[in-house]
């Protein structure tokens, strides 16, 4: 039977784009909630400098709350070596570095070169060595297009792939940061990546800001992906890319590849009603998903 892994990043990519801070104890509740749908794993939130998104400044709180869970894998984004070890001390194990492939937007997000980040990335290779094989995924942001700078080419992706691949690090996602990936890029680029690299898992992360996400995720699907990040209720954004809103939501994803046959883990109704109550308490979220606003179809829906 056909499986996807579905990876919820709604109390991290979800909620860094809000303006106002959410409450540790509501997001430690996101977050143990998500954790009964039977999504595979959860990114908690990003060990990042408070003065960089104000969001994440009670993240360590927030690790420490959540890190006995025990039906799903937890993890979170860090932006360097230092992150990584506060990470690790907090007892979030599977880590995720990320960087963009845009120069333009590394510069906005991080404030340094994709040049810069990659020689993180090799101090935490070097300082970990056990965890680039094992629990080390590397993000490309803006590998479809990037806000400054357009066009990202599948050349400039496969360059970058190449770089974090030759420091041992298995697993590499390639981001959507701002919706700008259509059907054939997506396909153009994972086919790539899968041809040049076939000892990479590559993942994908989808934006729904032009409403594509479902079908540049069945795309990626077609030509081999299995693992996609979502967020609960299609909450999401990056404040460092203009224009930018939420992740395909989770219960969408979800209900496309269970609709085909494609076994997810999650339980589509237990997924409706963490959307419902993100709802509740983050009305100041403008929540995308369809299905929690639609519902599931039922029998007398579907003839009426
Ligand atoms: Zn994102």
């Amino acid at each position: 039977m056909e499986k996807v892994k579905i990876i919820e990043v709604g109390p991290r990519d979800g909620l860094q784009n809000l303006p106002a801070f959410v409450p540790t104890d509501r997001k430690i509740a996101l977050i143990k909630k998500l954790a009964a749908t039977g999504v595979r794993e959860i990114q908690i939130g990003s060990f990042v400098s408070p003065q960089a998104i104000a969001q994440f400044r009670d993240i360590e709180e927030v690790a420490r709350s959540v890190r006995r869970l025990r039906s799903v894998a937890l993890s979170a984004l860090v932006p360097n070596e230092r992150g990584a070890e506060k990470a690790l001390a907090c007892g979030i194990s599977r880590l995720i570095f990320f960087f963009s492939v845009s120069s333009k937007h590394n510069y906005a997000n991080v404030k340094q070169s994709p040049r810069a980040s990659l020689k993180e990335l090799k101090n935490i290779c070097r300082t970990y060595p056990d965890l680039a094989s094992t629990s080390l995924r590397v993000d490309l942001a803006t590998a479809f297009g990037c806000p400054f700078a357009g066009k990202v080419t599948t050349t400039a992706v496969l360059r970058m792939v190449e770089k974090v691949a030759a420091m041992g690090v298995r697993e590499i996602t390639l981001c959507d940061t701002v919706g700008f990936g259509h059907p054939k890029d997506v396909e153009e680029k994972f086919l790539e990546c899968n041809r040049l690299f076939p000892e990479i898992r590559f993942g994908a992360h989808f934006h729904n800001t032009r409403g594509l996400a479902q079908a540049n995720a069945l795309r990626a699907y077609d030509v081999g992906v299995r693992s996609f990040d979502s967020a609960a209720g299609g909450l999401g954004g990056c404040p460092f890319a203009p224009g930018s809103s939420g992740n395909v939501a989770t219960e969408d994803l979800a209900y496309l590849f269970e609709s085909m046959g494609i076994k997810t883990g999650t339980d589509l109704k237990k997924l409706l009603t963490v959307s419902k109550w993100l709802q509740q308490i983050l009305p100041q979220a403008k929540l995308s998903g369809a299905l929690f606003q639609a519902g599931l179809p039922s029998k007398r829906k579907l003839f009426c």
